[in-house]
């Protein structure tokens, strides 16, 4: 199965078309340019390329000290606790542990 979603699917994330840049990211982490007042141009934040792959995968995540790695799910903040962050493993189960334990995986 190819790691880039097809027409009708909503990609998880993004990759950079220009194959020497390759970044990876959501909506939110692209640079936003204004091309008027009503319309707003995602950039490549690296490279400032406007077009992207869509990828099926999502941003994934892993737990430096146990080595777990999954699926970036959200992140939340438990009364009186650190910010957490919650994500699938491969297994499909569910790992959470304080953020700061976390590295995202370059893919
Ligand atoms: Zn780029």
């Amino acid at each position: 199965m190819s790691k880039y979603t097809t027409n009708g699917e909503t990609p998880k994330k993004y990759e950079c078309t220009k194959r020497k840049c390759k970044w990876q990211g959501t909506d939110n982490a692209k640079s936003q340019r204004k091309m008027d007042g009503f319309y707003q141009l995602l950039t490549c934040p690296n490279c400032g390329n406007d077009e992207f792959y869509g990828l099926r995968e999502g941003l994934r995540f892993t737990h430096i000290e146990t080595g777990n790695t999954g699926e970036f799910i959200k992140t939340y903040r438990p009364t009186g606790k650190p910010l957490t962050m919650q994500i699938r493993l491969d297994d499909g189960s569910i790992y959470f542990a304080p953020k700061v334990e976390f590295k995202q995986c370059r893919s």
